[in-house]
């Protein structure tokens, strides 16, 4: 399929004439388009399927009470559809407890809506305390992927939400974000919520983010600009920094949300120092730090020019680390803070051609991961985001075989857009994810590649 016929495909009349044809159309994809709303799920049928952990219970309760959902019973007997299904399996600790799934699922599974929102509770398997919890815990994961394997040609998502003992409180914020359709390219991952860290006392559900300061590192354009603006439309101020040579197109990018440019190269020896001083001097601090900016410079290992190697280490790893350095050294970022770092399925899968990359987006796992643990006592959350194929001036300039084998590999079968991968940004930069650090969250429709 062209990139005309993707075009073609997202207006319902030629949706029908090429579906008459026999040509495959993928689902339109629901997306919220503006910010957080209280009963984002109004009027929406839910169904629960409650395990055995009275904790997990309430907070399913809770939060599905504030979010406007008509909570229904299922019932396999009519033709009734669900638009969100959602299942504790915190519970389980042997692997015939497994069979609840199979009881819960199987009589409603053709019952779902289109874009249909499926969130699954697990224990968190490295938490259990016998082998027959944590495997059975473990296997909820497989589950949850097929599922979300057979349900994602119509534009449903299924997503797990690990929970650590005593932190069922903390999965509320992960179980909104899932149950919404901000997540809507985020399709059979897994999110772990722990009890360590603090959490902030309040944890508004919308504007989260007023009164708090970002810094977006190469936010004139791309991802790095679409971030900037759902922070901003979640109550953020923004600074977006990007190099010197692209000046006009911050500013433009920053005038959209009256954010502040910052023209800097993170490379620069001095650029730790001046972003520190710049977020203390003006804003006390900074409260958000996404770590967006990086480049790609393809070349098999046998052919990669010094130059392409030494170009990509610097900016999309050593840089970050320089700056995240003095940030976290000197306490520029303040308590309840959200350090959030691009990644890239090439740093989970590998890339021909992307030894470099790779390279650097797997060292950030690594990073996102040790810090994680080293900063919780000050609240200070680290998490990385790895987007799969999307639409960007990065991959449309992609030879049309290999643009085209992105969108279908992937349960959803499409390209995501700069917005889905900002979308989960700007969940992990909340204050409902408290509970999450050390996460890598992959914003992939479920890509076939690196699975
Ligand atoms: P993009 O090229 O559109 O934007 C990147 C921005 O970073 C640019 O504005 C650029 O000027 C800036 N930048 C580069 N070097 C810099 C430096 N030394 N100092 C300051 N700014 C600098 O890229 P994008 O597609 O929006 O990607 C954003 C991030 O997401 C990158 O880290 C990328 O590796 C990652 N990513 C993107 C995709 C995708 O499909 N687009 C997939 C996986 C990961």
């Amino acid at each position: 399929m062209s990139d005309y016929l993707v075009n073609a495909a997202s207006k319902p009349a030629m949706r029908k004439v090429m579906q008459s044809m026999g040509i495959p159309t993928p689902t339109q994809l629901a997306r919220a388009e503006g910010a957080y709303q209280e009963k984002f799920l109004d009027g929406q049928r839910v169904v629960v399927g409650a395990g055995k952990n009275a904790a997990a219970r309430h907070v399913i309760q809770q939060t599905l009470a504030g979010t406007g959902a008509d909570v229904v019973e299922a019932n396999a007997e009519d033709d009734n559809k669900y638009d969100a299904l959602v299942f504790d399996a915190t519970g389980m600790t042997a692997a015939r407890d497994l069979r609840a799934l199979y009881e819960f699922f199987h009589p409603i599974a053709r019952q779902l809506t289109r874009n249909a929102r499926v969130v699954v509770l697990a224990s968190d398997p490295d938490a259990m305390e016998t082998l027959a919890g944590a495997t059975a815990a473990r296997a909820v994961e497989g589950f949850t992927r097929s599922f979300a394997k057979e349900i994602g040609k119509f534009g449903s998502t299924v997503n797990l939400i690990y929970v650590a003992p005593g932190a069922e409180d903390r999965a509320a914020g992960p179980l909104r974000f899932f149950l919404s359709d901000h997540s809507t390219f985020v399709d059979g991952q897994a999110l772990t919520v722990k009890a360590t860290g603090q959490m902030p006392a309040e944890i508004p559900t919308t504007q989260p983010l007023a009164g708090k300061t970002a810094l977006v590192t190469g936010g004139a354009r791309g991802i790095g600009a679409a971030t900037a603006e759902r922070l901003a439309a979640e109550g953020a101020h923004v600074v977006c920094l990007d190099i010197p040579q692209d000046q006009d197109t911050l500013e433009q990018t920053v005038g959209e949300f009256g954010g502040t440019a910052l023209p800097l190269d993170i490379t620069d020896d001095n650029a730790p120092r001046q972003i520190a001083d710049f977020m203390k001097e003006k804003f006390g601090g900074v409260d958000i730090v996404v770590h967006n900016a990086g480049v790609t410079r393809d070349k098999t290992l046998a052919n990669m020019p010094e130059h392409y190697w030494d170009m990509v280490m610097a900016i999309n790893l050593e840089a970050i680390l320089a700056v995240d350095g003095v940030l976290t050294d000197e306490k520029i970022i303040n308590e309840h803070g959200r350090v959030i770092c691009l990644c890239s399925i090439g740093g989970i899968a590998g890339n021909r051609g992307q030894t470099n990359y790779g390279t650097t987006k797997a060292g950030l796992i690594g990073f996102v991961q040790r810090q994680a643990d080293a900063q919780a006592a000050r609240g200070v959350t680290f998490n990385a985001v790895a987007p799969g194929f999307i639409e960007t001036r990065m991959t449309a300039e992609m030879p049309f075989g290999v643009r085209e084998g992105g969108r279908r590999l992937s349960s959803l079968g499409q390209g995501g857009t700069p917005r889905d991968v900002a979308e989960t940004i700007t969940f992990l930069a909340t204050p409902g994810a408290g509970g999450c650090s050390g996460n890598v969250l992959r914003v992939c429709g479920q890509s076939l590649i690196g699975a």
